[in-house]
């Protein structure tokens, strides 16, 4: 059978890596022929968002950050400029679950002192940062680093938090230098977090900019009006029949005059190949072409998360207010969820006003078999994860819930190591690796792998 598709380029995934990287494509190098195939019948991938009643119900991401420039850029280009939608600033406080009480988290060295969030001793430790031991050699878990530098009790408090609030993740196995590759950078540039931010604040000072956090840049978490889908499916419309969606890739072989990609609707031969699919999906396609990177990509997890919203007709359901960005759970404090997001404080347009309209994560690497419970169990845990944690049960008059069976990859010891066979393997069969698997989570990383993979495709193709 001859081939169906003739191109250049040919991207296998419909996420945001998969989009992004035919749209940086396009607008960075001028190449308006690169085809995207999608398994499903919807492009987007993690990106979910559905309005309903008055909701915006986001399946997957809730938004993104402001600091990371591509994004902004590739949002602007396409036309999306104006519906950007940033956090309300009554979404700034945030919070943490420890011994059974929500404690705000400090949003300065000098709140930090006076603050509840740690007993003592442990904010005491903190302090003692300067003076932790050196960085031990090879790659080093969170949770290790963080208890090396800032104490255990901060170490299963605040970065079990932030490692869950990113990733669903569990700190003992995350590799540091893969999750917070900044943090690594700071220890090992000035040898202390405490000086490196100290540095970096007086150079924010220095040019009138904004200061770090040690976890990266700060910024303000954004959306799109009408919710983070926009932005795929504006990236979607762009493509027109480029975008082949319910066209899974089942393998990849090659002939003399380049890659041959095999389909349930005939082959598609392209000269370069992107794979911007979950690792097991490109360990899969790689197997019999590259089984040198086959073999670490099969080799990087993913964990299962379950998402549950909530919402409140009465504002005061709850008997007390449930203003700010949410709340996080630390591990030790076992309450069956990860954390809780105020959707409608941060924000306002996602629900009718005054409603209360709330988001839990479920299962993770903490309790992976959670993310897989019935509608009622889901609903259940979440309700009396809330009762103890906000004091009261009410009825939600509405609920959705959405299942990721793999939800978030995770970026275990040696990833990065991992990654670069894996990357270099699959580049010398004439194929490129990009997005959640590899140097970044988040929805802006995803669009900065892309770009930066576009650029590769378009200097050999
Ligand atoms: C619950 C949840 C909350 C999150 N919250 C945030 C957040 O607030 N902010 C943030 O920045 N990030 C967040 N993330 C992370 C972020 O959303 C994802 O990492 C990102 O969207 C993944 O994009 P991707 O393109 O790498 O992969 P995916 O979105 O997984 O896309 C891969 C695509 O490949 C397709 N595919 C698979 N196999 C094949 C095949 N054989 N042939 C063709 N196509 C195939 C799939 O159908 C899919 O469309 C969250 C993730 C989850 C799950």
């Amino acid at each position: 059978m001859s081939p169906s598709i003739d191109t250049r380029v040919a991207i296998v995934g419909g996420g945001i890596t998969g989009l992004a990287a035919a749209s940086w494509l396009e607008l960075d190098h001028g190449i308006d022929d690169a085809v995207v195939l999608e398994a499903s019948d919807r492009a987007g991938g993690k990106i979910r968002s559905e309005l309903e009643a008055g909701h915006t119900v986001e399946g997957g991401p809730q938004g993104f950050l402001d600091n990371a420039p591509d994004t902004l850029e590739l949002a602007r280009r396409v036309g999306l400029g104006g519906a950007l939608v940033p956090a309300a600033d009554a979404s700034a406080d945030r919070f943490i679950l420890r011994a059974g009480r929500l404690r705000a988290v400090p949003t300065s060295p000098v709140s930090f002192a006076t603050s509840d969030l740690l007993p003592l001793g442990g904010r005491l430790r903190v302090f003692a940062e300067p003076f932790a031991r050196r960085r031990p050699d090879g790659d080093e878990s969170v949770f290790d680093f963080a208890a090396r530098r800032i104490g255990r009790v901060a170490a299963e408090v605040l970065v079990d938090s932030m490692v869950t609030g990113v990733f669903a993740g569990d700190s003992r196995r995350l590799s540091l230098a893969a999750t917070f590759p900044r943090m690594a950078a700071m220890e090992a540039e000035h040898g202390s977090l405490t000086r490196a931010l100290v540095a970096r604040m007086r150079a924010a000072r220095r040019s009138g900019g904004r200061s770090a956090g040690p976890a990266g840049p700060g910024g303000t978490l954004h959306t799109f009006d009408g919710g983070m889908e926009l932005l795929p499916r504006r990236l979607a419309d762009r493509l027109g029949d480029r975008l082949r969606s319910e066209t899974a890739v089942l393998g990849i072989g090659r002939d003399p005059t380049g890659l041959i990609l095999e389909t349930g609707s005939g082959p598609v031969r392209a000269r370069r190949v992107l794979l911007a699919l979950p690792a097991d999906r490109a360990a899969r396609l790689l197997a019999g072409l590259a089984p040198d990177a086959a073999e670490p990509l099969a080799a990087i997890p993913t964990v299962p998360i379950a998402v549950v919203m909530a919402s409140y007709a009465d504002p005061g359901a709850f008997g007390r207010p449930v203003d700010g960005f949410g709340f996080l759970v630390p591990r030790a404090e076992n309450a069956g969820i990860l954390g809780t997001l105020y959707c409608h404080s941060i924000f306002p347009g996602q629900a009718p006003a005054p409603r209360l309209f709330l988001r839990t994560m479920i299962g993770g690497a903490r309790e992976p078999g959670l993310a897989g419970l019935g509608d009622d169990a889901l609903v259940g845990s979440v309700r009396a994860a809330h009762a103890r944690i906000l004091g009261r049960d009410p009825d939600p008059d509405r609920v959705w819930i959405v299942r990721w069976a793999e939800g978030i990859s995770q970026y275990t010891i040696g990833h990065l190591d991992r990654v670069a066979a894996a990357e270099r393997a699959a580049r010398a069969a004439g194929i490129e690796l990009a997005g959640s698997p590899y140097r970044g989570v988040s929805v802006n990383d995803c669009i900065r792998q892309a770009r930066a993979a576009a650029g590769r495709l378009a200097a050999t193709s």
